[in-house]
């Protein structure tokens, strides 16, 4: 049986994928169905369901998927111009259930988001 997530695929190269980082500990590409100019998500390679299932221990990792998303964000150009965000659940929107922030840039928010 192969119950491995969609971004596990792509960690394992199974599947192919837009990927502009990669680390021991984390990987980023671009989302397949931007939701701005610029989207691109940042996971960890241990398969952590949601940010709500993280511990302590992820403490540091969940530290280094916003300095990595930050960095690549900067490096397209859109320091200090864009938005993070993580859908926890599905009741929040999530659908692929390994944790992942979305970088958004690119164009205007609003707020309060949709
Ligand atoms: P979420 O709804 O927060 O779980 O986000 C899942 C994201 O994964 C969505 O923005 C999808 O567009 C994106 N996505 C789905 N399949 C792929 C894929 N094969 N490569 C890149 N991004 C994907």
């Amino acid at each position: 049986m192969n119950d491995k997530t969609l971004f596990e695929k792509i960690i394992g190269g199974e599947i192919p994928a837009e990927i502009l980082y990669e680390d021991e500990v984390a990987i980023a590409f671009k989302d397949i169905n931007p939701q701005a100019p610029f989207h691109v998500l940042v996971c960890p390679k241990t398969p952590i369901k949601m940010l709500s299932k993280s511990t302590v221990e992820d403490e540091k990792l969940l530290g280094s998927l916003m300095r990595i998303g930050s960095s690549i964000a900067e490096k397209a150009g859109f320091k200090d111009k864009f938005r993070v965000v993580v859908n926890n659940g599905a009741e929040a929107g999530q659908t692929v259930f390994h944790l992942h922030l979305h970088f958004l840039a690119g164009r205007d928010f609003a707020w309060p988001p949709g």
